[in-house]
Parts: structure tokens; sequence; C-alpha cells
């Protein structure tokens, strides 16, 4: 079986197509400036197939995009399938399912019409999603479509994980509640944990780093999503690469009548100028970050601590939260090659049971053990993988 898995942005439209059975690639690449000049990237994943590296294709809208990604799939020259017919499923990321959606789901009219209740809750995110799904109905009508949503791995928290302390109405009404994010990548790195530790993930209770650009972190019990660090929206929980994370609403406020911000200002300053770029002033890179510290920059160095601190509390809430935790895992750019941060939330642990071990950390995006043999809990390194997961998840609703 082959899955095309398609992540639809505004202007952008990532794609890969996969063998959901062995994970094996075929082809993968991007689609961007969607709508302005259009520049295709395409990446043949078997040997004597050519690259191409965004080249000008004209896309004025995702419907071409599309097209461009067929083309150069079933190019004689370069492609890696014979024709469209090979392509039996399309699997389409989706951020937000709000409370419609609790796992991945066949597209059909009614489908479609729940993503379209949900633009509300991302009105940047849901809007290109369906606009991708569109494209790809309209350019390969008959092939079955699979959403796979970023929120659905995470509607098994409890309602005490769930609300906010605010009047009731407010989540009656208009559905303000914790939904989290980056479920995809926490489901996959369960699934991934519990097949390396030999035991069902439903007997296990586990907490997942997601550490990258956008950060969370997921407490996992039986293989089921119990609480998680990003709320309504991906901005909560965890300082991220420019992003704050948690913080005291009382501070809106006050900036935004000293500095005259109108709340859209505040909102593009906790978004895009926050986070370990805001604390730094040097990079939201942890890279850049992690030379500016050795260099002695003591910004850099208070930025990577606040962060690494926030990983650390979020553990020991959750393990709190859980009763108990019998593996750690780490994932997502930062966690899986950033060996010095995952040492420095891992650490001084071990009254919870937690040992690592620091020649097995010095590694970078491996599946692998990164506790000691004797370690109560398990720490694991598992690079993640969205788009198998949302292959698997395609395959399985249309085979
Ligand atoms: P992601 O959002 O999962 O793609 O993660 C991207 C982030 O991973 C980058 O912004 C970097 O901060 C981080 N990253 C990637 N490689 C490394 C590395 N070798 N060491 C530290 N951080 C890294």
């Amino acid at each position: 079986m082959k899955v095309l898995v398609i992540n639809a942005g505004s202007s952008s439209l990532k794609y890969q197509l996969m063998d959901p059975d062995t994970g094996v690639v075929l082809a993968k690449g991007l689609c961007e400036r969607i709508g302005i000049d259009g520049k295709f990237t395409y990446k043949p994943q078997i040997e004597g197939k050519e690259t191409l590296k965004a080249v000008d294709v004209a896309m004025p809208t995702h419907s071409e995009a599309i097209q461009a990604v067929l083309n150069a799939l079933v190019d004689p020259k370069n492609g890696v399938i014979g024709s469209m017919k090979e392509i039996d499923a399309v699997g389409h990321r989706v951020v937000h399912g709000g409370e419609a959606f609790n796992k991945s789901v066949r597209i059909d009219d009614k489908v479609m019409a729940a993503i379209e209740e949900c633009v509300p809750l991302a009105p940047l995110h849901n809007p290109a999603n369906i606009t991708g799904i569109r494209a790809c109905e309209k350019v390969m009508p008959n092939v079955p479509m699979v959403a796979v949503f970023d929120t659905a791995f995470h509607q098994t928290m409890p309602a005490k994980a769930f609300t906010y302390a605010l009047p009731y109405e407010y989540y009656k009404n208009d559905k303000v509640r914790r939904y989290g994010f980056h479920g995809t990548s926490h489901k996959y790195v369960t699934e991934r944990a519990a097949a390396m530790l030999g035991k069902p993930a439903a007997e296990l209770k586990i907490i997942t780093c997601h550490l990258g650009n956008g950060s969370s972190v997921t407490a996992v019990d039986g293989g089921k999503s119990v609480d998680t660090s990003m709320g309504f929206t991906p901005l909560a929980g965890l300082p991220m690469g420019t992003r704050s994370g948690d913080l005291d609403a009382g501070i809106l406020q006050f900036l935004m009548n000293k500095y005259k911000l109108s709340i859209d200002e505040m909102l593009n300053i906790l978004n895009k100028k926050s986070g370990v770029q805001g604390i730094s002033e040097v990079s939201s890179d942890f890279r850049d970050l992690e030379e500016a510290a050795k260099a002695g920059n003591q910004q850099a160095q208070l930025a990577l601590d606040t962060f690494q601190y926030g990983v650390k509390k979020l553990i020991g809430s959750y393990a709190a939260a859980m009763g108990g935790v019998d593996a750690i895992v780490f994932t997502a750019g930062v966690g899986e090659n950033d060996a010095a941060t995952r040492m420095a939330v891992a650490s001084d642990l071990d009254f919870m049971g937690v040992k690592m071990d620091a020649a097995a950390n010095n590694v970078r995006g491996k599946e692998t053990v990164i506790s000691t043999a004797d370690s109560k809990v398990k720490v694991l390194l598992i690079p993640t993988d969205e788009e198998l997961m949302i292959a698997k998840d395609t395959a399985a609703l249309c085979k």
C-alpha cells in the first residue's frame, strides 16, 4: 500500500509518499510560496533519481501545488510510481479537531463540516488544512482521504485536566478548554516506547517530552493522554523557541497599558518574540544558545536553564498526577539532538528512580535507552515520525 501524507499550511504544503507497513519513504518534498511565486522541492528517496530544489513552478492555489506533486511522483524519468493509481489513500494533517474528533477519520462531507466548525479554534491552521484537503479532492477525486488531528490523542484527558478556572459558561458556550497539540507525535513515541519496553502501552505510565521549536510534554497513562502542557492554543506550557509558554495573564494588562499595545501586538510578542529567543536575545535555536552560553553569554545560559527547568517541573508534576512513571521519552529537534538538555532535564531525579547514563545519552537521533540498566524509570530517546503515524492511521482506515 502507498499513502500520500499531506501537511498543508497557508502558503506551503509538505508531502511524503510512503509505505505505511514498512515505513519506507518513496519521495518527499515541499511546495512553498503558494499563491506567490511558487517554489517546488522534490526529493525522491530512490537511488539514481534526481532531486528538485526550490524550482519555479506556477502554483496560484493549492490545487496546482498538489498537481505539481503528482506530476513529479509519476514523472517518467525521476518519478517513483508508474501512475497515480498507485496512490491508495491520502492522509491529511489537521491541526484542530476540537471535541468532535478523538481519533483519525475517513473524510466525508460531515467530517469536512466538523473541521470547518473548528476554524475559530485554529484560525491560522484549519483553513489551510481544509484548502489542502479540497485541493486533493479536486485533483484526485476517487482516492480515499483521512484526517489526522493534532488534538485527537489528547481527547482522553479528564475534565479536571482540561478545564480552565474561568466562568464555566466559556467552556459550555465557547468550548474554551485545554486541547493540547503534537498529539500525533506523542502517540507515535508512546507506541514506540511500549515496543521498546516490550509491554503493552495499556500497562505503562509514560511522560513524553516533545521538545522542538514548539514544545509540549504529555502524561500518558495506560496509552491514553491524561494531561498535556499545551492548552487552548499552542502558546501554552513551556517556554519555546519564540513562544512565551504559560505566564501570569496580569502581565498582559501591565505591558499593554504601559506600551500602548493592542491585543494583536501583544500576542505577536508572545508568539514570535518570547521564549528562549526573548530571554537570550541571541536566538531561538538551541544550537546557537549552547554555543553562546559556552562563550560566556549569561542570558543564553538563563534561556537554557529556564527551558530545562520547565521540562523538569512538568515531569515531576505528571509523575505525581499519574501516581508514578515507568518511562520518560525525549523526542523532536531538541529532544532528539541535544544531549546536554536531556541531561539537565533528567539529572538529579534519582529520588524518583531516574538514573541517566551519560555515555548512552551521548547520541543523536537514534531510538535508544539513555538511562542506566538499574534505573527504575527508563529514559528513552525516540525520533518522532508524525508522517509515518499519519500514514499508518490512514492505511488502517482505508484498507
Ligand atoms: P523541531 O521543531 O522538532 O524541528 O526542532 C527544531 C529545533 O531543534 C531547532 O530550532 C533547534 O533548536 C533544535 N536542534 C536541532 N538540532 C539540534 C542540535 N544538534 N542540538 C541542539 N538543538 C538542536
